[in-house]
């Protein structure tokens, strides 16, 4: 036993002198050059358009098919040359496709003319696999709790800075997600992180996720299958979106 703990000790009092010893052995560069594997060829889009290979959820013209509505039928919000507004009442959207972890770019919009206060203007939101929310919200001189003003993960982490743009301008949220992971028994093995920019500034750095995003109560994780639908809100506030593409991952 004494001799086991002993042999322990000397190879970690060694350790340093191996790492040394292995460093000045490299002598070449091309030694630490790797050549696979080889990034697939994406083109970019010019601006915020879409990259080669994003899947366009909403682009320019009055197409829908990717969407539906909560019961599974048409979506009933306004269409107009790609911007896509919310009609009251006629509750959230969700994409047919699922998805999990992914790179999102979402375009919004808050009415220019300022109806309401706090949580009550221009508000609606990007639900990630249909239960974490990054808030949307009319956060331009409009005071709210701040964990529940725009970009911030709703209820959960309040955003870095406040980059709102004023009411009736277009703004951007780019997002990475990276989905939870559930155990068999339905235990969180891994939490969902999220990273978000609002209008190209960062607001979210790679935060963990609590859990479902309710208004109510501490949040906690309730399991789901690890591809999911993405749902946008219909909080009653005549909210625009246009221009959304997402990256599976
Ligand atoms: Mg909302």
């Amino acid at each position: 036993m004494k001799k086991t703990i002993f042999l322990t000790l000397v190879c970690f009092a060694l350790l340093p002198f191996m790492n040394m010893y292995s460093q000045e052995k490299i002598t070449d560069p091309k030694d630490t050059e790797k050549w696979s594997p080889v990034p697939v060829v994406v083109t970019p889009g010019e601006g915020t358009a879409p990259p080669s290979d994003a899947i366009v959820l909403l682009g320019e013209g009055n197409d829908l098919s990717m969407w539906e509505s909560r019961d599974g039928g048409e979506v009933e919000w306004d269409i107009e040359d790609g911007v896509l507004t919310v009609v009251k009442g006629k509750g959230v959207i969700r994409t047919r496709n699922y998805f999990g972890d992914c790179q999102l770019h979402v375009e919004w919009r808050t009415p220019s003319e300022v109806v309401g206060e706090g949580q009550g203007r221009g508000n609606s939101g990007v639900f990630l696999m249909g239960r974490y929310e990054v808030q949307v919200l009319d956060s331009y001189n409009n005071r709210t709790y701040s964990n529940g003003q725009a970009a911030s993960i709703y209820k959960q982490h309040i955003p870095l800075v406040n980059a709102c743009r004023p009411p009736g301008e277009w703004q951007t949220y780019d997002i990475i997600w990276k989905a939870p992971v559930f155990n068999e028994g339905g235990s969180v093995e891994e939490p969902a992180y999220i990273t978000v920019l609002h209008n190209g500034v960062l607001v979210q750095n790679h935060v963990e996720i609590k859990g479902t995003t309710d208004f109510i109560g501490i949040q906690t994780y309730k399991p789901h299958a690890d591809r999911q639908p993405l749902v946008l809100q219909d909080h009653g506030n005549p909210v625009s979106y246009r221009n959304i593409w997402i990256r599976e991952l």
